[in-house]
């Protein structure tokens, strides 16, 4: 499978990092304004931000939100857009404001350094979002809780449903998060649509929480407010590294992944330095910002070094994710407004 085997490939890439600075901080000066809707977690985001002012002399003003909620907001604001440049978050929502038109083209001269993954998804978008970087779904658990209520060691999605998890698991809410769409996107190709509705119908009897953002059920397994908590494995990893009680796990039928992405709104004001960030964002030593912001998804610039910290994605079963498909805006909307009317209220 080659988006599989990429994907490994560019896990094994670690050295050969080219010192490339984009433009030197010495260039910063008053250079106009950017207006940055960043999708990843609020440390990264303001990371990134501080590094392009400094290399630039551009002033960003950068809101932080969920990927289905960036997505919301860009097609609310269309008439007159406030946002130049859609930083993060996962792929799939890029993917359907690039075929309903609310992000443009642009061909980048990064694009000769980056995996074939992201420039895959760039073509996939007719060129109206690149892959920034790419991880693996997973979920993870309290080591700590799980003894203490007697819970088994968990290595599948099944065992989600096991009845000692009783109203023991978070997920977020796949409206807004990406991570969650990913979630249900993986378990309709992993079981298939019927399977894998009864499955998340069953999770549902689980779950405590449906958060809005993503990356929250790391931070409540991290805290002891939850036993278990589906998110991309790296996100479990950011609480491990900061000595959390958690086990991550690669579900043993196979898991799902994203290429979090980045896209240019049609229409956006300073779409000059809209540019200049996005070929900005694409350099090897921009990239390396995320593992430094302790954000261990692989980078899509080949030079940028895989964190060691990153879930190798050798040791993961991986599904031949369907981008164009569960990306596209009718199998999104259907899929969404088919889990709102069968999962999200059912009685426990
Ligand atoms: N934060 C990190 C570190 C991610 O990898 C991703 C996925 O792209 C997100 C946040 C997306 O968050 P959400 O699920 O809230 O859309």
């Amino acid at each position: 499978m080659k988006l599989k085997k990429n994907l490994v490939a560019a896990t094994m890439l670690a050295g050969s990092m080219t010192a490339l600075s984009f433009l030197s901080a010495g260039t910063a000066q008053a250079q106009g304004a950017l207006v940055m809707y960043c999708g990843v977690q609020e440390e990264w985001c303001r990371a990134m931000v501080g590094a392009f002012e400094r290399d630039t002399g551009v002033k960003v003003s950068m809101t932080r939100k969920s990927s289905g909620e960036i997505f919301a907001q860009i097609k609310a604001e269309s008439a007159n857009p406030r946002a130049d440049i859609w930083w993060g978050g996962t792929g799939d929502p890029h993917m359907q404001a690039a075929e309903e038109g609310l992000t443009v083209e642009y061909k980048s001269p990064k694009m000769s350094e980056l995996q074939d993954w992201a420039v895959r998804q760039w073509e996939q978008s007719k060129q109206r979002t690149v892959g920034i970087y790419s991880g693996a779904l997973g979920f993870g658990y309290n080591t700590e809780l799980a003894k203490t209520n007697n819970v088994p060691e968990l290595k599948c999605w099944a065992d989600l449903l096991k009845p000692e998890l009783k109203d023991e698991v978070q997920v977020a809410d796949p409206n807004s998060s990406g991570t969650a769409y990913t979630l249900l996107a993986t378990i309709v190709q992993i079981m298939g649509e019927d399977k894998g509705f009864e499955y998340l119908k069953a999770l549902h009897k689980n779950v405590n929480q449906y958060t809005k953002s993503g990356a929250a059920p790391a931070k409540a397994v991290a805290q002891g407010e939850t036993t278990a908590g589906i998110t991309f494995m790296h996100d479990m990893v950011t609480m491990v590294v900061d000595k959390a009680p958690i086990k991550v796990v690669a579900p043993c039928e196979g898991t799902g992944y994203e290429i979090g992405s980045m896209s240019i709104v049609k229409g956006a004001k300073n779409l000059e330095n809209a540019k200049k960030f996005y070929d900005w964002a694409l350099t090897a030593d921009a990239q390396k910002i995320g593992a430094e912001a302790k954000s261990y998804q692989v980078p899509s610039n080949k030079s940028t070094p895989v964190p060691p910290q990153a879930p190798k994605l050798t040791d993961i079963k991986l599904i031949n994710f369907d981008f164009a498909k569960y990306g596209s805006s009718e199998e999104r909307k259907r899929l969404l407004s088919k889990w709102d009317n069968e999962v999200k209220n059912l009685p426990k």
